[in-house]
């Protein structure tokens, strides 16, 4: 413990409060951060910035949670989230599957060797190049988002295709209108109503077989109560006894240091006592649970590192922004970030932290207390960026994408180099 951590009145290192950074984070020497092991301040030094860093340790505890609150279902890791090989193979060692939506997701887990047998594909505009995919790596599952991909499915699918039908449970998880995927009026799934035709079209095809339904109710959900309420519409929803039900993802991690984490306990009791009784009324079998979450495993784990290029009054411009983190142009999602690497007695002054890019929108945080004496070079450490930044991240401005390196019990090793601008220009032929 250092002493600026024993005394807290000398004000010099904020201490570290909330849930918002890898499980196991504690502050070190210089005020710096040691994350799984490692010091952030070196790994600026060692990898540059903007650089996202991920700890190891806190995705596999996050996604060993989930399997014990769950020892019965399926868990499988939304591979959308943080489409990183070796984040794949984490997830496939600690007993995951891999929910993927496109060619590219069946590639990085064919390369992670997660087995097709372990994969489930998602999408409501599946390519023949994705089918063609799934296929050649014998993915086990497909989500039949409507009956219109069905002939195409049919063709491209061998025999014994196990499928899902995507329903639209008329659940409102009541979050961002981006991310609410749960109710009528979005482009996601099939409307109850619809689903006894969509089962006897798949019962038309010979080589498909229909095996479960699911749905998603939408991401960043924090209440539990808005799984139960699908859990018992799906269940009222099955046309007969099914073996799969999947619940989709959606579980909310904390961004901000006042945030809870998801109750993944109280979930999955809930849950599976709402599936117990609904299924004891309706006299079927109780279908086997899926669940597919992405946020709450990884969100938590990452961190991006930023160089303070620029200051003026009430702002900060870092060397990155809307390229690696485009979540706050897309969704007002703001973020807390901490000064690295060096104490100050100054005071804290709200200070909104931007991006570099060439939009007002590219803001990471508004109004954060940050020291009044921040100044170009500072290095600022941004929790909960884990999940849906390199998965987002742009080129705009013609800005190469920084690195993943991960950490796990003191070493650091890179998972994806930072782009050049070679590759940038490689795909422009003039
Ligand atoms: C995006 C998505 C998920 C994962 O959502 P998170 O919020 O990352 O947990 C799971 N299932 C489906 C079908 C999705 O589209």
């Amino acid at each position: 413990m250092t002493l600026a951590e024993l005394l807290p009145s000398l004000g010099a290192v904020e201490p570290l409060t909330g849930q918002c950074w890898p499980r196991g984070t504690h502050l070190g020497p210089d005020a710096d951060l040691v994350v799984d092991g490692t010091g952030l301040v070196g790994l600026a030094a060692r990898f540059g910035t903007p650089c996202h860093v991920l700890s190891e340790g806190h995705a596999r505890a996050a996604a060993r949670d989930f399997r014990r609150a769950l020892p019965r279902a399926e868990v499988l890791f939304a591979g959308k989230s943080a489409p990183i090989r070796a984040v794949y193979s984490w997830m496939a060692d600690e007993g995951l599957s891999l929910d993927v939506c496109s060619a590219g997701e069946v590639e990085v887990g064919r390369a992670a060797g997660v087995p097709g047998a372990r994969m489930v594909l998602h999408g409501n505009a599946k390519t023949d190049d994705d089918l063609k995919a799934a296929v050649a790596h014998g993915v086990r599952r497909v989500v039949v988002d409507s009956a219109s991909e069905l002939p195409a499915l049919a063709a491209l699918c061998p025999a014994g295709q196990e499928v899902l039908i995507r329903v639209i449970p008329e659940v409102d998880a009541h979050t961002h209108a981006a991310i609410t995927t749960g109710v009528r009026g979005q482009k996601f799934g099939v409307p109850a109503e619809d689903l006894p035709a969509v089962a006897a079209a798949i019962a038309r095809h010979p080589n498909l077989t229909l095996v479960g339904l699911h749905c998603h109710i939408g991401s960043q959900v924090t209440r539990v109560a808005a799984y139960e309420t699908a859990v018992r519409r799906m269940v009222h929803l099955l046309p007969g006894p099914l073996r799969d039900l999947d619940l989709g993802g959606g579980f909310a991690a904390p961004y901000h240091p006042g945030e809870p984490t998801f109750d993944v306990q109280g979930f999955a009791t809930r849950v599976q006592i709402a599936l117990q009784q609904e299924c004891a009324a309706r006299r079927l079998p109780q279908p086997t649970l899926l669940v597919e979450p992405g946020r709450s495993i990884v969100a938590n784990a990452g961190i991006t590192l930023y160089r303070v290029v620029s200051v003026k009054p009430g702002f900060a411009a870092v060397d990155g922004g809307m390229s690696d983190n485009p979540r706050p142009s897309l969704y007002g999602a703001r973020y807390a970030p901490r000064l690295l690497g060096r104490t100050t007695r100054a005071h804290r002054t709200p200070t909104t932290v931007v991006g570099r890019h060439c939009e007002s929108g590219d803001i990471i945080a508004e109004n954060a207390p940050l020291p009044a004496d921040l100044h170009p070079g500072d290095l600022l450490a941004v929790p909960a960026t884990g999940a849906y930044h390199t998965a987002l991240a742009s080129n705009y401005n013609m800005v190469c994408r920084p690195p993943v390196i991960s950490v796990h019990n003191g070493h650091a090793t890179p998972r994806i180099r930072r782009e050049s601008l070679s590759d940038l220009m490689a795909r422009d032929l003039g």
